[in-house]
């Protein structure tokens, strides 16, 4: 089109894709098409069906367009669809940062700055949205430091105890793989860059296996489907191992050189036959050592790791177990082989530059602040004191949709004496408890620059159009506050020319400087461990023994088990309560949002029919239900609405459900109205898959709030 320009930006959502995306703006100013970027080596050219209508998002006419203070009068509490802003009247930005300015010091004065909790996640991926200037307020501020454990810390530590860097197979050797395991990896679903390399090779002959309770997309086309049970994965790597082991089908070379504590994990892994990984999974024992036999003879193997198995309160466990074969087989020696997690680990950027965390001491505590760890929000906003929390901030989140235990998050925000703040794009579960709201930018709307989890190429995101109505972006935001805070640190001052400047001075960034990164627009790492695009081949392990770690001296030494154990979830068919509550829940993500980004949207919706239990049929006879019927699902902690579906997507004994916002979900309530904030045996993880439930069938009645057509 004549007048019209086009900008590279990146998908800033929480996937491991990270996708180079094209926007066409036209003359004036409008985005009016975006695709992915056919010259990306992993974007190629296509985007998930969650993005490509990603504009009819950015001009949503629901979209959050100025800021807003509740009403006088106007109670905290679940409004709605379509009605949140009777709660609220507009007001300026300059009103907005002075109102929040002024509570926040009172706040800090009167209670101290501990008592003031930012809460945020992966809502951008962007470098700087996901962590730069608000992390300097809140640090300047002295308010207590988050712990970001909703998603992924027990995978991270147990990959880190075993290889000492979060590096993974590149995903474009995929192609190369005779033998792909796609564990808890819903490839299909929620990594669809990686699908094409899979086909690929599958293509060329290679076999794909998927690991999952669940019967996803991924899992329809595989040539093997293994039905776990939730929260045994550990059992299964470990029973996996054993057969390896006793067959002698592992690499005496690469485990003699490249490993350490072989003779410890051997004695180990000895009780965990085949025989009795199957009563601990559910999986024949015969297939449990087929699957032994083809993963190691079937070289190159990879597997694809996702971080459902690790969300569960044996999940550290699970995923160390998991990580450890390929070292077994010395599957990292070979173009095609390894494993991915993540490759996070090859984005070192300067966070210490970024979120200058020396800050907090020129805040009025002169110390590090507590840290509050965010799978607990619940517990931190009714029980945490000394100080309680009286002001949460928060941005990239939506916690009163994604915490666990929601109902004693809700409970926490519905308090009268908390003073909440949320950063947003649209109203959502949480605005509803908000006392100001202030208008976010999207993506398109702000320059940053990223990273990836699921491939090497570190990227420069354009801004490609003006921001809607009045939204701004987090740097510009918690710039304005420190601002305003009068903090006279002259960093919040920064531009982002200068964070992405400050951010590049890390050896792992090679020298890159912005000015390259903006005239190249996306560079693909070559350097931390992967230099050789084998990151694993040559024994470059960043460990206390310099080694793949099958024994952890380090976890020994922080009294944790230095070899990875199955122990059964206390909320698993095991545990003391499955008389109560025999169902084993899976609260899946769905496949047409992210997270609970998404959910609010009528053609998202269409894709993803969400509203759903899906249980097996034996469970639904048990109960006298019927395809389709309303049902309550329950335990101690809350209960939701749900139809049945009963289409032969679980096991016996398990129910799933996938995330929606509790206000468009029949009853009110979205699947975290069950989980709890017990946490994971690594990494301070939530254990959102080790939950147990009950189910029954319900009289219709009439729904709170009727999902939007
Ligand atoms: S959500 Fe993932 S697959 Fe979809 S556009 Fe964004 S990065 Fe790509």
């Amino acid at each position: 089109m004549p007048g019209s320009r086009t900008a590279h930006v990146v998908c800033s959502h929480d996937c491991p894709d990270s996708c180079a995306i094209l926007v066409t703006i036209d003359e004036s100013g409008v985005a009016t098409r975006v695709q992915g970027d056919p010259d990306h080596s992993v974007t190629r050219g296509f985007l998930c069906g969650k993005v490509a209508k990603y504009l009819d998002r950015v001009y949503s006419p629901s979209r959050l367009l100025y800021p807003m203070r509740r009403r006088a009068g106007a109670p905290k509490g679940r409004m709605p669809p379509g009605r949140e802003a009777d709660a609220f009247e507009r007001i300026s930005w300059d009103e907005a940062l002075d109102i929040i300015t002024e509570r926040l010091g009172l706040i800090a004065r009167e209670h101290g700055p501990e008592s003031i909790l930012p809460y945020s996640y992966a809502g951008t991926m962007g470098v700087l949205g996901y962590g730069s200037m608000d992390r300097r307020f809140f640090h300047r501020l002295g308010a207590s430091q988050l712990d970001r454990t909703i998603c992924a810390t027990a995978g991270a530590d147990a990959f880190i105890s075993v290889y000492g860097t979060k590096l993974g197979t590149d995903p474009e050797h995929f192609r190369h793989a005779r033998y792909i395991i796609a564990w808890a990896a819903n490839i299909h679903g929620n990594n669809v860059h990686l699908w094409p390399f899979v086909e690929e090779a599958r293509h060329q002959g290679a076999r794909l296996v998927v690991i999952d309770p669940f019967r996803t997309r991924t899992a329809r086309v595989a040539d093997w489907h293994i039905p776990i049970q939730p929260g045994t994965d550990a059992a299964l790597a470990l029973g996996l191992m054993h057969v390896i082991i006793k067959e002698e089908l592992y690499d005496r070379d690469y485990v003699a050189q490249h490993t350490h504590g072989f003779e410890a994990l051997r004695e180990h892994v000895a009780p965990y036959t085949p025989e009795h990984v199957s009563c601990l999974t559910g999986i024949a024992a015969a297939d449990v050592t087929r699957l032994a036999r083809e993963y190691a003879t079937s070289a190159p193997a990879v597997i694809r790791l996702n971080y459902g198995v690790q969300r569960s309160q044996n999940g550290g466990a699970a995923a160390r177990a998991v990580c450890m074969l390929p070292a077994l087989i010395g599957a990292w020696k070979q173009l095609g082989g390894g494993l991915q997690l993540s490759t996070g680990g090859a984005f070192k950027f300067n966070t210490e530059a970024l979120e200058r965390p020396d800050l907090m001491l020129a805040s009025p505590l002169q110390r590090p602040a507590r840290i509050v760890n965010m799978s607990r929000l619940g517990h931190a906003l009714t029980e945490l004191d000394e100080p309680a929390v009286k002001a949460l901030f928060v941005y990239n989140s939506n916690p009163a949709a994604i915490a666990p235990n929601q109902n004693a998050v809700v409970r926490g925000l519905m308090r009268s004496d908390l003073f909440t703040v949320v950063h947003e794009q649209f109203f959502t579960d949480t605005t509803d408890y908000a006392d100001i709201v202030l208008p976010a930018t999207t993506f398109l709307e702000h320059k940053d620059f990223q990273g990836a989890y699921g491939h090497y190429f570190l990227q420069l995101s354009e801004q490609a159009i003006a921001p809607l109505g009045e939204a701004r972006s987090n740097v510009w935001l918690f710039s304005q506050l420190g601002q305003r805070m009068r903090f006279p640190e002259p960093c919040f001052h920064d531009s982002v020319d200068e964070l992405i400047e400050q951010a590049l001075e890390a050896p792992a960034m090679e020298d890159i400087t912005r000015q390259e990164l903006e005239a190249k627009r996306s560079i693909r790492l070559q350097s931390a461990g992967n230099g050789d695009l084998l990151p694993f081949a040559k024994g470059v392990f960043a460990t206390p023994s310099g080694k793949a770690e099958f024994y952890s001296s380090a976890l020994a030494a922080e009294g944790l088990e230095p070899l990875p154990a199955f122990h059964p979830p206390d909320e698993s068919r095991r545990g003391a309560d499955a008389h109560t509550f025999p169902l084993e829940f899976l609260p899946r993500k769905a496949d047409h949002y992210m997270n609970s980004t998404f959910a609010n949207l009528p053609g998202h919706q269409k894709m993803e029919s969400p509203g759903l239990v899906f249980m097996h049929a034996s469970d639904a006879a048990a109960r006298q239900i019927g395809e389709a019927e309303l049902v309550e699902i329950y335990n101690a902690r809350g209960k939701m609405q749900l139809r049945a579906r009963i289409d032969g997507s679980v096991p016996a004994g398990v129910v799933a459900a996938s995330l929606n916002w509790n206000k468009l979900s029949e009853g009110g309530n979205n699947v975290n109205a069950l989980t709890s904030e017990r946490l994971t045996d690594l990494g301070r993880g939530a254990t959102f898959y080790s939950t147990l439930v009950e189910v029954r069938k319900l009289t219709p009645t009439k729904n709170l709030f009727p999902p939007i057509d």
